[in-house]
């Protein structure tokens, strides 16, 4: 029995299978089906799924335990193949890791209420001047039992919640605010900084962050062209077509739009024409591989030459070392951000180093 059971979530109910590898089989004949890409509207579509597997003998286990612990599995293939494709039986691992997902799910609804947010800023240099322009706004919850959490310990749960709307919209609230009061302090003979805000997949789904945006640039009086709008391109693929709408409209505002880690999600040179693209940031990775001889140099290159005959500013990652920044910067990269050149600061120590300067 195959079923619909809410959203983008399929239930298959199999009762005739006699071995743990049967089911194993049937979850890959489905990905093997479900990889076979189709075309709709004109479009080449592609389609995945990641599958969790509960299995029992037990009579009385009833349906809805199997399908919870599913669930979990399903979550944890997830997590292990991004972009689907895989499968995960349940387990007393995937258990544990279900409840720890729940525990941070429950925390993480009453974190915004408590103030257990803040923004750290990571300072983005022009390179040619070795000068910062701007910074990147990143979050980080401060648990009160585990201390201070990054992202990856709690993003993906807030896209999963729906809560990194509410959160997305403290973020660029705060970013805004603090811009200003930058921007201000700096006056009006030095050239004001741009901030740079991540928007996840699910942020760029929803129709009303163009008019939250127009709210927060107005209340904060920041001008638009100061304001950055970072969205990988897995984020961008994710999203569903209405994204594009968003996008544009916040494009329409004189916000900016960066893609983020490019180079490392699902890339497609289609995304640079879907979307309206200002600046390109080159990931990390491909940096990172600047001190070792390979093809990266070279990609890094292309990348930039392609950004900039379709006049995008590029941006280079993770910055580690001289050699890394010395060649970003006989590449024509524009500008960059890492290690090398400042760890993200919190806003007092940010303020003392950057903004009189
Ligand atoms: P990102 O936007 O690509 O941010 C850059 C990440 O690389 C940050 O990690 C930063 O601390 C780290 N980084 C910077 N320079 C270096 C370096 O030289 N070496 C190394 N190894 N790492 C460096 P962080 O803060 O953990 O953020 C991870 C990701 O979480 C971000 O990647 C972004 O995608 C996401 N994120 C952060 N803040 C927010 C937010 O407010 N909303 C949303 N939706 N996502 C966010
Ligand atoms: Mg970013
Ligand atoms: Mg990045």
């Amino acid at each position: 029995m195959v079923a619909r059971f809410g959203g983008d979530e399929f239930a298959v109910l199999s009762e005739h299978l006699t071995r743990r590898e049967d089911a194993a089989d049937l979850a890959e004949r489905i990905n093997r089906t479900l990889a076979e890409p189709f075309t709709f509207a004109g479009q080449e579509i592609h389609v995945s799924a990641s599958i969790g597997i509960a299995v029992t003998d037990d009579p009385l286990t009833n349906a809805e335990v199997l399908l919870r612990d599913a669930d979990a599995a399903m979550f944890e293939s997830k997590d292990h193949c991004r972009g689907g494709g895989g499968y995960q039986f349940f387990t007393t691992a995937v258990r544990e890791q279900a409840v720890s997902r729940l525990a941070v799910e429950t925390e993480l609804r009453q974190a915004l209420g408590r103030g257990e947010f803040r923004l750290v800023y990571e300072p983005v240099y022009d390179l040619r001047r070795r000068r910062p322009v701007g910074m990147e706004a990143l979050i980080r919850w401060r648990h009160r039992h585990r201390g201070l959490l990054a992202p990856a310990d709690f993003i993906e749960v807030a896209e999963d919640t729906g809560l990194i709307i509410p959160i997305g919209r403290w973020v660029l609230s705060e970013a805004c605010r603090t811009l200003a009061r930058w921007n201000r302090l700096r006056g009006s003979e030095k050239p004001g900084f741009t901030m740079a805000v991540n928007l996840s997949a699910r942020q760029i789904s929803d129709p009303t962050l163009v008019g939250d945006v127009a709210d927060v640039l107005h209340r904060f009086d920041v001008e638009p062209r100061r304001l950055c709008l970072e969205v990988t391109e897995t984020a961008v693929h994710d999203a569903p077509l209405s994204a594009d709408g968003v996008l544009g409209g916040l494009s329409a505002l004189g916000v900016r739009i960066a893609l983020d880690d490019f180079g490392t999600g699902y890339s497609s040179l289609r995304h640079l024409r879907r979307v309206p693209v200002d600046i390109l940031k080159i990931d990390r990775m491909f940096v990172n591989g600047l001190d070792q001889p390979g093809e990266d140099r070279a990609i890094i290159g292309a990348v930039i030459a392609m950004a900039h005959s379709l006049g995008m500013t590029t941006v280079g990652e993770g910055i580690e070392t001289e050699a890394q920044y010395a060649q970003l910067l006989e590449l024509g990269c524009d500008l960059g951000q890492g290690y090398l050149l400042s760890q993200p600061l919190p806003p007092e120590q940010f303020a003392d180093i950057y903004v009189g300067a």
